[in-house]
C-alpha cells in the first residue's frame, strides 16, 4: 500500500478499523482465554479515559511532568506495599513483562561484575517453564541460559536441587516464576531462596501474571505459598499491570529489595551531545497514558476491588476445575490462580483444541506435556459453561474421529 497523496475523511477510515476487527479473536464475548484481561466495562473505561488524559505526555520527563513522576512512584509504593516490600524498596514502570525481565537481569549482572568479580558473560539458572523473556534478555546481553527440567513428581514445580546444581561462580541469577506461564503453577520460591544464598546468586521472582493476582487471592484464604520480598533471598521481581492488574496494555513494574540494587538499572548518559539523560528502563520516550492509566485502575480498584475480581477468577477456575474433571480431564498439578492446563487420557489435545478454535474460542496451549490451557478472566464467569459444554461436543466429536483439520496453536 502507497501512502494516500491526500489524507483521507476520519470518520471513514474509523469505520474501516473497526470492521477490519471483525475478524479478531472474539474476546467481548469472553471467548478468548490468552492475550487479553477482561475486568468489564467499568474498568475499561476507566482505562481509556485515563489514558487519554495523558496520551501525549511523557515519562521521559520528570521534570516536565511532575504528575508522571509522582503517578510511577505511586504505583511502585502500591506495588511494593503488597508484595512485602521491606523499607527501602524500590522499582520502575516498565512497558512489559519482557521489559522488566530484561532490566532485572541487566541490574543483576551488572551487580555480579562489582560485587562478585564477574568478567565473562555470565548464566542464569532457570526452570524449563520460566518464560522466553529471559532468553530474549540473555541474548541480548550474550549470557547463556541454563533451562532445568521441571519436577517430574506431577506437580511442574521448579526443581531446587537441580537448579543449585547448575550454579557456579558466573551464575548471575536464578528464576522461579509465581506462577509459570504453561502449567499456572508457583514454583517453591522459599526452597529456591535457600539455594540461592547458599550458592550466594541474585534469586528474581517473575510474577509477571501473578504478581497483582496472588496477594488478593491470599487475601480471600487461597494456600499461596510465599514467593515475593517476603522471601528474603529474593531481590527483584517483575510484575505486569497489564495482565491481572487490570490496567491498560504497555505496563508493568519491575522492583527490587534495595536501592542500592535497583541503582545498577538505569542507564545514565553524559558524554552526547546532549544534555545529560538517566533513563531508568529500556525505554526512551515512555507513554503517559500507560502510567496513568494503570494508577488510575489500581486506585478504582483497591484492595476490595482487586480481592473482588481476583476471588471470581478463582471460583470460575474452580468450577472450570470441577466441570473438566468430571469430563474425564486431568489438571496439571495444583493451580491456585487464574492458569490451569489440562488433559484427557483419551483423546489428543491439539485435536481437542482444534475443535474449541472451529466453535470460537482462541486459547493457548502448552506443549509440555501435551495440554489445552486457559487464562481467565472476571468475564469467563459468564462462559465458562458455555465452554465446557463445547468441550463435551469436542471430546464427542474426537472420540468418534470425525474431527476436522488440525489448527496448528503458536503465539506468532
Ligand atoms: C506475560 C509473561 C511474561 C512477559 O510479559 P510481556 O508483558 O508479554 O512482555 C513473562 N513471564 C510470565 C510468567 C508471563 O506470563
Amino acid at each position: 500500500m502507497d501512502m494516500p497523496k491526500t489524507g483521507q475523511d476520519w470518520q471513514t477510515l474509523r469505520k474501516e478499523m473497526e470492521s477490519r476487527g471483525a475478524g479478531d479473536a472474539k474476546w467481548r464475548d469472553g471467548k478468548t482465554a490468552v492475550y487479553i484481561f477482561n475486568a468489564g466495562p467499568e474498568i475499561a473505561r476507566v482505562q481509556h479515559e485515563a489514558y487519554t488524559l495523558y496520551m501525549s505526555e511523557n515519562g521521559l520527563g520528570p521534570l516536565a511532568f511532575p504528575s508522571l513522576a509522582q503517578m510511577e512512584r505511586e504505583v511502585i509504593e502500591m506495588a511494593l506495599s503488597i508484595l512485602h516490600g521491606p523499607e527501602g524498596a524500590a522499582g520502575s514502570m516498565t512497558s512489559g513483562g519482557t521489559d522488566s525481565i530484561t532490566m532485572a537481569i541487566k541490574a543483576a549482572r551488572d551487580f555480579a561484575r562489582v560485587h562478585k568479580g564477574l568478567e565473562g558473560p555470565g548464566n542464569f539458572v532457570l526452570p524449563q517453564s520460566a518464560h522466553p523473556a529471559f532468553d530474549k534478555g540473555a541474548h541480548l546481553m550474550d549470557i547463556e541460559v541454563r533451562r532445568i527440567p521441571v519436577k517430574t513428581d506431577g506437580s511442574y514445580e521448579a526443581d531446587p536441587e537441580a537448579m543449585g546444581k547448575a550454579c557456579d561462580e558466573e551464575t548471575v541469577m536464578m528464576i522461579g516464576s509465581a506462577p509459570n506461564f504453561p502449567h499456572g503453577i508457583i514454583d517453591p520460591i522459599e526452597a529456591l531462596g535457600k539455594v540461592a544464598e547458599a550458592k550466594d546468586v541474585w534469586l528474581h521472582t517473575d510474577a509477571c501474571v501473578g504478581g497483582y493476582f496472588a496477594p488478593f487471592a491470599r487475601m480471600n484464604g487461597v494456600a499461596v505459598p510465599p514467593f515475593d520480598f517476603e522471601v528474603s533471598a529474593v531481590k527483584s521481581i517483575s510484575a505486569d499491570l497489564h495482565k491481572y492488574g487490570y490496567a491498560a496494555k504497555g505496563a508493568s513494574t519491575v522492583l527490587f529489595r534495595n536501592a542500592e540494587l535497583y541503582d545498577f538499572m538505569p542507564f545514565d548518559t553524559q558524554n552526547w551531545s546532549g544534555a545529560p539523560m538517566k533513563t531508568p528502563t529500556l525505554a526512551g520516550t515512555r507513554p503517559g497514558g500507560a502510567i496513568a492509566a494503570a494508577w488510575a485502575v489500581m486506585n478504582v480498584l483497591g484492595v476490595e476491588g482487586y480481592c473482588e475480581k481476583q476471588g471470581l477468577v478463582c471460583k470460575t477456575r474452580e468450577r472450570a476445575e470441577a466441570g473438566l474433571k468430571k469430563l474425564g480431564f486431568e489438571i496439571l498439578g495444583n493451580p491456585v490462580l487464574g492458569l490451569i492446563a489440562f488433559r484427557h487420557p483419551m483423546h489428543d489435545s491439539f485435536k481437542l483444541y482444534s475443535e474449541m478454535y472451529r466453535k470460537g474460542w482462541f486459547t493457548s496451549i502448552t506443549i509440555d506435556p501435551p495440554s489445552l490451557h486457559l487464562m481467565l478472566s472476571p468475564k469467563h464467569a459468564e462462559v465458562i459453561d458455555l465452554y465446557l459444554s463445547d468441550l463435551k461436543e469436542s471430546c464427542a466429536i474426537v472420540a468418534a474421529g470425525e474431527e476436522g483439520e488440525k489448527v496448528e496453536a503458536r503465539y506468532n
